[in-house]
């Protein structure tokens, strides 16, 4: 079965640039689905495994920071994204997702249906919640910072994660691949 993750679907044009400095992303993590804090811990390692070699620095903010830490954070970020982790309750309400779908990104906000990832995890995974979080964060991330156009045809980018990706996913073998990584290090703040 294959699971839709996501997405715009607008084609995009960049060229390749040099790897510059690592880039800081504070993501405001919206905790709505109760993720208990060690998968959510072992969660955000997951993305920062994926994410850090390609030069990303993901800054982690909580929703009840005062606002002076925020500010500070927010001081060295060069992009400031949420993710809301939403119950199947809240999932139920909304008129999206549609079938099949794990998580959604609308401009500097994701949304990741929990109940539907957890039903994934138990099917087709071994013991793997935390990680196969961490992969679906991993994914919203880059569409949040990609745009339109982020989907590729392999590695974590795909639309579709059937049972292939997720032997790949628990095994830590879903990467971006070379034409992701060049628009995340290429893209304005
Ligand atoms: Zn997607």
């Amino acid at each position: 079965m294959a699971w839709l993750l996501v997405c715009p679907l607008v084609a995009s044009d960049r060229t390749a640039c040099p790897a510059p400095a690592p880039r800081n992303v504070a993501v405001v993590i919206g905790n709505y689905a109760s993720v208990p804090n060690p998968v959510l811990a072992e969660a955000q390692a997951e993305v920062e495994r994926i994410l850090t070699p390609v030069g990303l620095r993901i800054e982690w903010r909580q929703h009840r920071l005062t606002s002076a830490a925020n500010e500070n954070l927010n001081a060295r970020a060069t992009a400031s994204l949420a993710i809301q982790l939403l119950s199947p309750a809240m999932e139920a309400r909304l008129r999206r997702p549609t079938k099949g779908e794990v998580g959604i990104a609308f401009g500097s906000t994701a949304y990741v249906f929990c109940g539907r990832l957890d039903q994934l995890a138990q099917r087709a995974l071994s013991d793997s919640r935390s990680v196969l979080l961490g992969n679906v964060l991993a994914h919203e991330i880059a569409h949040l910072l990609l745009g339109p156009g982020a989907h590729a045809s392999g590695g974590i980018m795909q639309p579709h994660w059937g049972a292939s990706e997720l032997r790949r996913l628990e095994q830590g073998g879903l990467t971006l691949l070379s034409p992701q990584i060049d628009r995340l290090r290429c893209a304005a703040p």
